[in-house]
């Protein structure tokens, strides 16, 4: 039992003693170290066994509190340092993604210029379809852009999600037109811009919401597990739903769509890198979904790849 006692005062003592009582004994040995099993122990010569004793509730749970208190601390140490890693990962990637799109779309902008001034050049076959089509290109392009720059832009998914650039892959029901936001079953789903807000079921999707806003930006939202309190009028941020497995889904994710005004639905463009700048609360595909305080929710786990999202 003494033992016992000794070991854990071997802890307790030693972090309870103030630090200049520590130095103190250097010159006034009041105290003396004592070996126990290797482990340095203080012990106050005119101790006895009965001070011990009377102090041993309290350094007990002094010592719990003083491990429990540490715990935490670490373990907080090291979620933040792993988000801060994952954060500057993702930065990185994101960056890279972004200088290559930039790279492309002025490339592909140059060409559409030089195609347009040789069209405009031969007045005798005018293509104005090409033209048109060149210009929806342009002002798309500029659109994702203003999209990706906007400091109003919410992301329409709280909490953490997960996606990746699943524009034009091959599904069972045709080429996807969207990307698949995966987050917590029942996670809260802003209007990411000011507009009217319609619910509407989808055939495919199921509970579904589109929003216009004055330029005509047309936004759909699919899968949803509610709908929104009200429909109409809503600003950049209001709660509009939430995040749900319903449809055709086999996990919980926002399937979201963009397709820019004035020509709105129809005219489709890849949201990715929108959400890309915008829901910065993201951890890679790979890992599972954690919500912060650290408490796991197993049945809104969804490993990357082992089912098909629509
Ligand atoms: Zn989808």
């Amino acid at each position: 039992m003494f033992r016992i006692f000794c070991l854990l005062g071997a802890f307790s003592f030693l972090a309870l003693l103030p630090a200049n009582y520590l130095s103190a004994q250097e010159n006034q040995p009041t105290f003396v170290e004592v070996v126990e099993n290797d482990s340095p122990f203080l012990l106050e010569r005119k101790a006895t066994l009965p001070f011990f004793t009377s102090k041993a509730s309290v350094v007990v749970s002094i010592i719990q509190d003083r491990i429990e208190k540490t715990t935490t601390a670490l373990t907080d140490l090291a979620t933040t340092f792993e988000s801060i890693r994952l954060r500057q990962e993702m930065l990185k990637k994101s960056l890279g993604d972004v200088t290559e799109v930039l790279l492309k779309q002025i490339e592909e902008a140059e060409k559409i210029l030089i195609g347009r001034a040789e069209k405009l050049k031969n007045v005798e076959e005018p293509d104005k379809k090409y033209l048109q089509e060149n210009k929806k290109k342009l002002e798309n392009i500029d659109a994702i852009m203003k999209t990706i720059n906007s400091d109003d832009w919410v992301c329409p998914v709280a909490d953490s999600v997960k996606f990746y650039d699943s524009w034009n892959e091959k599904r069972p029901r045709g080429i996807h037109r969207g990307v698949d936001i995966v987050g917590f079953h029942g996670a809260d789903l802003y209007a990411p811009v000011d507009g009217e807000v319609v619910f509407f079921w989808d055939s495919v999707g199921g509970k579904s919401y589109k929003l216009t806003n004055e330029n005509g930006d047309y936004y759909f939202g699919t899968h949803l597990y509610r709908f929104g309190k009200k429909s109409g009028k809503v600003s950049a941020g209001d709660v509009i739903g939430q995040l749900g497995a319903g449809g055709n889904a086999t996990g919980p994710h926002l399937h979201f769509e963009f397709h820019p005004g004035p020509l709105g639905r129809g005219n489709g463009v890849n949201p990715y890198l929108i959400a890309n700048r915008h829901c910065t609360d993201r951890i890679p595909m790979e890992m599972p979904l954690n919500h912060t305080d650290g408490e796991e929710k197993e049945k809104y786990l969804f490993p990357y790849g082992n089912f098909e999202w629509d």
